[in-house]
């Protein structure tokens, strides 16, 4: 099935390793251009120079922190200069908390307010300008089922991808009429190498998947983590025209978590 998506420019924020990456590939076996950003120089340099190998495709990587206005800015201007502007952005960039709303201070929410919800903010005011000019275009948040379905350790995770949300569905009706698809996808467990470290960390070389398989297990439904390849296909088949009548939606790929309807 061809996706239409050759020759599209995509920017991937949190493009540089997990779920991100791996869109990243989705998207470039499609025949998409690559935006990866991350704060890591070496690794983004690194993996745009082994997706664009692979797939044949360009792929340009911008170091850049996206929790702060300067940091989006240098993301904006990259791709403005790199590509003259984006088809589709996709905010995925993110990590998750662990506090009490007793204990934390000020300081913590304000970092994930700017990291999960302000990024996407000014990536959208930087970019969708340019999508308007190109006839088009997709946005894509990845947010977490921790938006509808809290987690207790993470109660500034959860808030701000709740929030997260809301942004995507009033930026999907502020650009409806500009042929331009806003969309959230909440993903369940992800094995990504972040997961594998910390369970190594917690658990030990000899017990990091049992422990992950009890993680898994109390989630229920499918009782497995996802591979960032299976996230990965849903994300690409949104930004392809195969899902042009979706907006302003949320989408869970969670192996059936979600305790509600
Ligand atoms: P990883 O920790 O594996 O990767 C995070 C990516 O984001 C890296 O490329 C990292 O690069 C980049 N990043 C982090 N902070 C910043 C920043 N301030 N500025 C620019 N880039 C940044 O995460 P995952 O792949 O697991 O998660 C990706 C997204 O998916 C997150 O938003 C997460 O909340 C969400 N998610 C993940 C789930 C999971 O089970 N894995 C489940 C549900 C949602 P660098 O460190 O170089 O900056």
């Amino acid at each position: 099935m061809d996706l239409g998506l050759r020759d599209k420019v995509a920017l991937i924020t949190g493009g540089t390793v997990g779920i991100g990456l791996a869109i990243a590939e989705g998207l470039a076996a499609e025949g998409s251009n690559l935006v990866l950003v991350g704060r890591n120089k070496q690794r983004a340099q690194d993996e745009a120079a082994r997706v664009a190998d692979k797939f044949g495709v360009i792929a340009m990587a911008i170091a850049a922190d996206v929790a702060t206005a300067e940091g989006c800015d240098a993301v904006i201007k990259g791709a403005t200069k790199g590509f003259g502007g984006v088809d589709i952005l996709i905010n995925n960039a993110g990590t998750g908390s662990n506090e009490t709303i007793a204990e934390a201070d000020d300081a913590k929410w304000q970092y994930y307010w700017d990291l999960h919800v302000m990024a996407a903010v000014r990536l959208a005011r930087g970019l969708v300008p340019s999508m308007k000019k190109r006839g088009g275009g997709v946005v894509l948040h990845n947010a977490s089922i921790c938006a509808v379905q809290p987690l207790w350790y993470e109660p500034i995770y959860n808030t701000t991808k709740a929030a997260l949300m809301m942004f995507s569905k009033t930026l999907a009706n502020e650009v409806v009429g500009d042929n331009i698809r806003v969309n959230t996808v909440n993903p369940g467990l992800v094995l990504t190498p972040d997961w594998i470290k910390t369970a190594k960390q917690i658990a030990g070389e000899d017990g990091w998947e049992a422990h992950l398989q009890g993680v898994a297990n109390e989630a229920g439904g499918m009782k497995r983590f996802a591979t960032p390849e299976e996230l990965a296909n849903f994300f690409v088949f949104m930004c392809s025209d195969k899902a042009s009548y979706s907006t302003g939606s949320t989408y869970f790929v969670d192996g059936g978590w979600l305790k509600t309807v």
